[in-house]
């Protein structure tokens, strides 16, 4: 038995055999696979195995029945052609194809599962492969059904051919052969798609969870958006991918990248609009089959996506939470995304949930702890940590630092006349203007009541002086009005400078004050440097 088998598996592997299978490569059933452009590791090898066994198939069936050829013709790679997918044949110039369909032995195939012909005589249909019908005697040729496409389109049609020199009639053990060799090469067939198929799950199952582990190793909102996309990419085929959060009534673009991204990005929808509203209002993943015409309103009725063929929303919601937001793929091809896609995209989306509500919630605490809530500007916190750095990085670089002490003239009065909440929106308009004057680098704080400062790394007396002043005009211009009276909103300052001025930071500090204290003698609403009053 073993010697019997070894010997077939040994005549299988000589040429013309190997050349074939060289030739039909890519001429294979296996089109028909489902899921889009994700790869599948092991396609290769799952590929060339069966080509293998098909080919064992065959030599098997030629010894037994002392065949000239036993060939497995499939579709493909065009939906009109014929290809020569594995043979054993004792004929040296086999022609290997491809052979357009509906020709010779191939056109009465399309009509027929079974065709039985001996003697086959010169005129007799044309068999693909030989170049003319000299010397075959007789011919059988049996059609192969892949299931799922019973129809037997064109695309899907296999044909096993059989023939030899003998011109005698097929008896029905040899036909009963044949016909055992279609059913057994289409289970070859079959459970090959059924590896890649599996295959295909698993590594999108893999790919899902490394997308995780990195996911779990970001850090803040940005960086959960870049390393989410990065998952959701590596799951599906998407040329289109956004996250949309829950923001009250409304829902807005946090993340977008594909076709209109610029647009989209930071738009806010109302929840209950376009299919991604309704994501949204009713926690259900969209649509059923990821099937998209491009018909449907996706955020509104101006973002049809028409160019899209594939289209999944999926609700973004820990287990028994509320629902967050909806992430939303789109690809322009048809069926990108499979059954197993959406699963995934659906077990990942609680994972995502958690994250961006995670990453939400650490960032508003970080802002909280550096951030003036009155005014939105840096707080003291965030201007002592940033001095300390600066000077640090002044000394170290042997570089200037320039501070800028201001505090609102005769706020008292501001606050006696008009009430408190008046003072409020006087400091919160003063704190905007802040951000006009100064450099990315630069850090303007609220240090306390209404007092605010300002850093300036690398600047010179002048470009100080300059921001200073800048500042107090703009200040000066300010029109605010409350209970129909103009409030005069006028600033003081005071500038020190590293090192000249004073070489700590406590150092600089006092001369900053002390030059604020004389802008405060001297009638307000002026600048003032140390270095021209000390
Ligand atoms: P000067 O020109 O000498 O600086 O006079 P001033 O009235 O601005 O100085 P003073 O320090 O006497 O008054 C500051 C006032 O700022 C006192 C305080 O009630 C008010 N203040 C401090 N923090 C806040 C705040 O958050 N909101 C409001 N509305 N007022 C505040
Ligand atoms: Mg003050
Ligand atoms: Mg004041």
């Amino acid at each position: 038995m073993k010697n019997w088998f070894s010997r077939i598996v040994k005549q299988t592997a000589t040429p013309p055999i190997a050349e074939c299978v060289e030739k039909c490569f890519n001429a294979l059933p296996l089109a028909y696979e489902q899921g889009g452009q994700v790869a599948v590791p092991n396609r290769q090898s799952i590929v060339e195995q069966l080509q293998q066994d098909c080919q064992r198939q065959l030599e098997l069936l030629r010894i037994s029945l002392q065949l000239k050829t036993a060939a497995l013709l499939w579709s493909g790679p065009a939906a009109d052609q014929l290809s020569l997918y594995a043979c054993s044949s004792a004929f040296a110039a086999l022609n290997f194809g491809p052979y357009p369909l509906g020709v010779g032995m191939t056109g009465i195939l399309k009509e027929r599962n079974e065709l039985l012909l001996a003697p086959v005589r010169q005129h007799s249909p044309a068999i693909p492969y030989y170049p003319n019908n000299l010397g075959v005697g007789s011919f059988m040729a049996v059609r192969l059904f892949l299931p799922g496409n019973a129809a037997c389109q064109p695309d899907g049609l296999g044909i096993l051919c059989v023939d030899r020199e003998l011109p005698e009639r097929w008896t029905e053990a040899e036909q009963r052969l044949v016909e055992l060799t279609a059913e057994q090469l289409l289970a070859n067939v079959n459970r090959a798609r059924q590896l890649i198929v599996s295959d295909r799950e698993r590594h999108a199952y893999r790919r899902a969870f490394d997308g995780l582990r990195k996911l779990n190793s970001s850090l803040g909102l940005q960086s959960a958006f870049t390393a989410i996309a990065e998952a959701i990419r590596s799951i599906v085929p998407a040329d289109f991918l956004a996250i949309s959060l829950a923001e009250g009534e409304q829902h807005r673009i946090a993340y977008v990248e594909g076709e209109q991204a610029a647009l989209l990005a930071g738009q806010s929808f109302p929840i209950g609009q376009g299919v991604v509203g309704q994501t949204l209002k009713y926690a259900r993943t969209f649509p059923e089959d990821a099937d998209y015409r491009g018909t449907l309103p996706v955020f509104s009725e101006a973002h049809l996506f028409a160019e899209y063929r594939s289209l999944m929303i999926v609700p973004l919601c820990q287990k028994d939470g509320p629902t967050i937001g909806a992430l939303i793929v789109a690809a322009r091809q048809v069926d990108a995304f499979s059954r197993t896609c959406r699963e995934i995209l659906e077990l990942v989306a609680t994972q995502i949930a958690i994250k961006i509500d995670l990453a939400s919630s650490h960032e508003q605490i970080n802002r909280m702890a550096t951030v003036d809530t009155l005014t939105g500007i840096s707080n003291r916190r965030a201007y002592q940590c940033g001095f300390e750095a600066m000077l640090d990085r002044a000394e170290r670089r042997s570089g200037a630092l320039y501070l800028v002490l201001c505090d609102i003239d005769h706020f008292k009065r501001i606050n006696d006349g008009f009430g408190h909440p008046a003072g409020d929106e006087v400091l919160r308009q003063v704190a905007k203007l802040f951000a006009r004057v100064v450099r990315s680098v630069d850090l303007a704080a609220r240090t306390g009541g209404e007092e605010f400062a300002i850093l300036l790394e690398d600047a010179d007396g002048n470009g100080a002086w300059k921001v200073a002043e800048r500042l107090r005009k703009l200040v000066e211009g300010l029109e605010l009005i409350f209970l129909g009276k103009r409030a005069a909103v006028t600033i003081s300052l005071g500038i020190a400078a590293f090192p000249q001025d004073a070489d700590s930071l406590e150092g600089l500090v006092n001369c900053a004050d002390r030059a604020l204290y004389h802008a405060k003698e001297c009638g307000r609403n002026r600048s003032v440097l140390w270095d021209e009053i000390s």
